[in-house]
């Protein structure tokens, strides 16, 4: 009866500079419940990964102590909760019941807003806890302060232990999220095309679970290869709604740098492989991470012709699979152009 979701632990938690300090926080918490911080407040917007950290804590110190009473509830939950003891006149066991526990985990506690009686409850509940050491965490979309329709006493004592901010994750953490997400499952995931989607997806980590999920279940559908192009067709109402940030230009101007040759070669006709090779890898580049079609790439290299371009494309896929520098190179130029 302790709701706690045992696959959301800290060791699938992926450590980024946005959430560090929550994440530390939170194993001192699980390392000395009650006494390091009381209560633990964690706030951020949806789906930066709150309830992980939160279950992660109370996972650990079940493990720790198997006797230990950890309850998580979701703050509707407890107001639904208690408003069934009222009626049901068992409000008083209620309470004994959320007293006596090791650790209580109340999520999303924004909710309470607007519930009088059930502030005044919890306040109490709280209150009895934090006089007994017992661990209290909280959660939140918004700092404590800046919800609105919850008593001044209430947030005055929710600042009392630690508050600490989870911020959306910066690109690294996002790919790292995403190949651990992915060799969870057992899903062969390309590095360039974790980079894809996580450059394309920035905000939270929900809808970079749901676009893996989706690649993971086109590509299982399919038998497809998972290449840039399968993750942006798979993908492609989410992706719609980013906008995109990679042009022809910048790739020709990354290219040209990347192999030390002018920019004027991405134009020019020269054949020489040295110049053309980087010139197809462009091209291929610029298939891959915008929107624009072959003929307007072509126009773009040199008014080159559209079968020129699909020709590079191919050629790119092709050397990708043979030779290792190529593909290393075109992961570096990829992971260059999406941060
Ligand atoms: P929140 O409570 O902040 O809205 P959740 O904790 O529900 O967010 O996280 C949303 C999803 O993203 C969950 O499936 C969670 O496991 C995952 N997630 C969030 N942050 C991370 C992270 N740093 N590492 C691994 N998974 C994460
Ligand atoms: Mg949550």
């Amino acid at each position: 009866k302790s709701n706690l979701r045992e696959n959301y632990t800290f060791d699938n938690f992926v450590e980024g500079k946005s959430n560090q300090l929550a994440r530390a926080a939170a194993t001192q918490v699980a390392d000395n419940p009650g006494t390091a911080f009381n209560p633990l407040f964690l706030y951020g917007s949806t789906g930066l990964g709150k309830t992980h950290l939160m279950h992660a804590v109370g996972n650990e110190i079940r493990m720790r102590n198997p006797d230990a009473k950890v309850v998580y509830m979701h703050s509707e939950r407890f107001v639904q909760d208690m408003v069934k003891a009222i009626q049901t006149n068992s409000i008083e066991e209620w309470k004994r019941h959320y007293r006596s526990v090791d650790a209580l985990l109340i999520d999303d506690i924004q909710f309470f807003a607007g519930k009088e009686r059930s502030q005044e409850e919890f306040f109490h509940t709280f209150n009895a806890l934090l006089e007994g050491n017992h661990q209290v965490i909280l959660t939140s979309d918004r700092y404590p302060k800046e919800i609105e329709g919850v008593e001044e006493r209430l947030k005055s004592r929710f600042g009392w232990g630690l508050t600490i901010i989870i911020e959306p994750p910066e690109l690294e953490t996002r790919v790292a999220i995403l190949m651990k997400k992915a060799q969870e499952s057992n899903f062969d995931l390309p590095h360039e095309v974790a980079f894809f989607i996580a450059k394309r997806l920035r905000s939270n980590v929900r809808d970079l679970e749901g676009a893996l999920n989706r690649v993971i279940a086109n590509a299982n559908f399919t038998g497809k290869a998972v290449t840039i192009d399968f993750a942006k067709d798979a993908l492609r109402d989410m992706l719609a709604l980013q906008e995109k940030l990679v042009t022809i230009d910048n790739i020709q101007k990354t290219v040209a740098e990347y192999y030390k040759i002018k920019l004027a070669d991405m134009s020019s006709k020269s054949r020489s492989r040295s110049v053309a090779r980087p010139r197809q890898i462009a091209m291929a580049l610029a298939k891959e991470l915008t929107n624009h079609s072959l003929p307007e790439i072509g126009a773009a290299f040199g008014g080159r012709d559209h079968t020129t371009v699909l020709h590079a494309c191919r050629k790119v896929v092709e050397l990708r699979e043979k030779n290792h520098d190529i593909k290393e190179d075109f992961s570096n130029l990829v992971r260059t152009l999406s941060s």
